[in-house]
């Protein structure tokens, strides 16, 4: 069964299982969304998945207004899961932004190393919004398990450092990268995209697929190389090869190392990315 939540009273009637398992989603599911919850389902007495367009991940030149929403499919989406796990379902829908933030931005939190990295780097305020509102999430939900998508990778990567500098008692569980049959990562932006758009698309896949083999075969080296030509593409805003634990820059390739890029089609900024096991 499922049940709609919209304030924190209304979730905290729900609040006594012995496992939470949370997964925040900005809604318009796709089935990327669902392994998360999937997996929440899996693991968990309880699952919460929160629908929140989070106002303050987006800057102001950015899609919040017309970002795609569609609760009534969602909700279908997320009560065919719960039948068919025969398990409850909360899904926090909060009723307006205060529910989440009573003050506003009064009280952010900022992971100082990588906000300004990569997607920040363009988005300079984009994962002060992401960490604030899910250190909040997990607070409201009382999560004991929390799922993200690697394929946001730098987002799971801030979290899960905000976890642990933070003391927050959630486990932080990361899905694979769930993909379209042409492997064009999911993501609700797609919706954006035309079919020859996503044809197009498909460039930031096949560059990293290219990349990782060459990492593999010949070394960093020849990678960064490859990285250099494919670059000039100017579709791509950036491919970078970093190490796959702390995202940071490498010197060599002894270790696991993920190759992140970013392509735009039109208005619209694609993201995807690899990872390449190091092996002795
Ligand atoms: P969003 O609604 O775009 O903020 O995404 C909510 C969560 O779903 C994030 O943890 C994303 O990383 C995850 N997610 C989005 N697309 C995919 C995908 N194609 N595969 C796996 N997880 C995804």
């Amino acid at each position: 069964m499922i049940h709609i939540a919209r304030t924190q009273k209304d979730l905290d009637q729900y609040l006594k299982a012995k496992t939470i398992g949370l997964s925040p989603t900005m809604g318009n599911l796709h089935q990327g969304h669902l392994e998360l919850l999937r997996r929440s389902l899996e693991e968990n007495e309880l699952s919460i998945i929160s629908i929140f367009v989070n106002p303050t991940q987006f800057a102001a030149n950015e899609d919040l207004s017309s970002y795609p929403r569609t609760w009534e499919e969602d909700v279908a989406k997320i009560t065919k899961l719960s039948q068919q796990y025969q398990k409850d379902v909360i899904i926090f829908f909060p009723e307006n932004d205060e529910v989440i933030y009573p003050h506003g931005k009064q009280t952010t939190y900022s992971h100082q190393r990588l906000r300004a990295q990569l997607e920040g780097e363009v988005r300079p305020t984009h994962f002060d919004g992401v960490t604030t509102v899910c250190k909040r999430l997990f607070e409201m939900t009382k999560a004991t398990n929390a799922y993200f998508g690697k394929k946001d990778y730098q987002q799971l990567t801030i979290i899960k450092e905000m976890v642990i500098d933070l003391n927050l008692r959630v486990n932080i569980h990361s899905i694979e990268i769930f993909r379209e049959a042409s492997g064009l990562a999911m993501s609700s932006r797609n919706n954006y995209l035309s079919d020859s758009d996503k044809k197009v698309a498909l460039t930031l896949r096949k560059t990293l697929l290219q990349l990782a083999s060459t990492l593999k075969q010949q070394g960093l080296s020849a990678c960064r190389e490859q990285r250099d030509k494919a670059i000039k593409n100017k579709q791509f805003n950036y491919i970078s090869i970093r190490d796959a634990l702390t995202m940071d820059e490498i010197s060599s390739f002894e270790q696991d190392v993920v190759i992140l890029g970013n392509f735009q089609v039109g208005s619209t900024r694609l993201l995807d990315n690899i990872v390449v096991e190091h092996t002795a």
